[in-house]
């Protein structure tokens, strides 16, 4: 059976989405997060990287996090930006993270202009 690249893109996304990564759709717009260190263009299946967790930043998995009652605080906010920038929201919250927000405008000017 011929499955196009565009299909098979697709299904490996769904798959990522469930077993590894969360996979974003901004206007059909993907950028793969790794939730266990928080950086981009792989899935944690593939991660060198230390845990971080999603919610507080700490060195721990997402799923392992124990401040899940305290307010978010942005991994990649913090470590690119430093303190004096907002914090307060989750490294995978598309609409309140401007780092994830720049890399979905990233691809989407990427995908226009190619
Ligand atoms: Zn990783
Ligand atoms: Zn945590
Ligand atoms: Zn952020």
């Amino acid at each position: 059976m011929e499955v196009s690249p565009a299909v098979r893109r697709a299904l490996k996304c769904g798959r990522i989405y469930i077993r590894y990564a969360a996979c974003f759709f901004a206007d059909h717009i993907r950028v793969i997060q790794c939730y266990r260190c928080l950086s981009f263009g792989h899935i944690a299946k593939d991660c060198k990287g230390e845990h971080s967790c999603g919610h507080c930043a700490g060195a721990h998995e997402l799923k392992d996090c124990k401040s899940r009652s305290q307010p978010p605080k942005c991994f990649n906010c913090e470590r690119y930006h430093g303190t004096h920038n907002d914090l307060k929201h989750s490294a995978m919250d598309t609409a309140k993270c401007p780092i994830l927000g720049r890399k979905i405008k990233d691809r989407i000017a990427y995908i226009n202009y190619n």
